[in-house]
């Protein structure tokens, strides 16, 4: 079955400005549950575009956007962001952690505001901290840590309430190579350990060829 549906999806900005600017001209994909895809286009082809579509922090101009199965269309607001915060993980280039608490306390945050005690909380924490190698740093503020070790927290926060899907928009852009390598690594680890499914935005070929399916933004469309 898919995590995540994308069909003939349309989006423009500006509609008839001097800007307007047709970015997605029925572009479809599908992510099986499970499965890491990567979605491969120069900047400024709508990869981010796409993204926020499938993780409806935006609305399609047409087409159909389904979550596990189900229609997103005719939901009200109150059930998409229900559906956003319960179904979806989003990682971006930049972590956006809080600064004035721990990397554990980063973690944490999320999963008290969807209910989970604080207590099992603290333990998922510790537990997705541990794969991808931060475990020893979960006392330190973000400011403490490297930028590797941020974007790491930034993983792990991203998954703390257990999404089916993960959204990632050029997770390691601003990481040099060694590091993006190791932080991708990191990942790649929670991503199969926890059995999500994943489309992961990249102009990184290297990184994409590591995962299971490469998919292509061209024109508008998925290739
Ligand atoms: P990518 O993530 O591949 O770099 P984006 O989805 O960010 O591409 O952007 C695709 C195109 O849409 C670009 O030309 C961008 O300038 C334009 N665009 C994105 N968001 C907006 C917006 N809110 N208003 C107007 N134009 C936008
Ligand atoms: P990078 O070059 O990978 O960004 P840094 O040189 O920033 O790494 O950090 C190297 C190591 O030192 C990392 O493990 C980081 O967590 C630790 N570190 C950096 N700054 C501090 C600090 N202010 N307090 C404690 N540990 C720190």
């Amino acid at each position: 079955s898919d995590a995540l549906t994308l069909d003939a999806i349309t989006k423009g900005y500006n509609p008839g400005k001097p800007s307007e600017v047709q970015v997605l001209r029925g572009a479809s994909l599908s992510v099986r549950v499970g499965e890491v895809v990567a979605l491969v286009a120069p900047s400024g082809a709508g990869k981010s575009t796409l993204l926020h579509i499938g993780g409806l922090l935006d609305t399609p101009d047409s087409g159909r956007v389904l979550l596990a199965g189900r229609e997103m269309g005719g939901l009200s607001d109150r059930a998409r962001t229900e559906a956003r915060r319960g179904d979806v993980g989003f990682i971006y280039q930049f972590h956006h952690l809080l600064p004035e608490f721990t990397a554990l306390e980063n973690v944490v945050i999320p999963q008290l505001a969807n209910g989970t005690a604080p207590a099992a909380a603290r333990a998922r924490a510790m537990e997705l901290l541990e794969m991808v190698g931060v475990g020893p740093r979960a006392s330190h503020r973000p400011a403490a840590l490297s930028g590797g070790e941020q974007q790491r927290v930034a993983f792990c926060r991203a998954l703390a309430n257990g999404p089916g899907l993960l959204l990632a928009d050029e997770p390691t852009g601003n990481l040099d190579p060694a590091t993006s390598d190791q932080v991708f690594a990191a990942l790649m680890a929670l991503v199969r350990g926890t059995g999500m499914a994943a489309l992961i935005a990249t102009h990184n070929l290297e990184l994409a060829a590591r995962m299971d399916r490469i998919v292509r933004l061209d024109q508008g469309r998925v290739v």
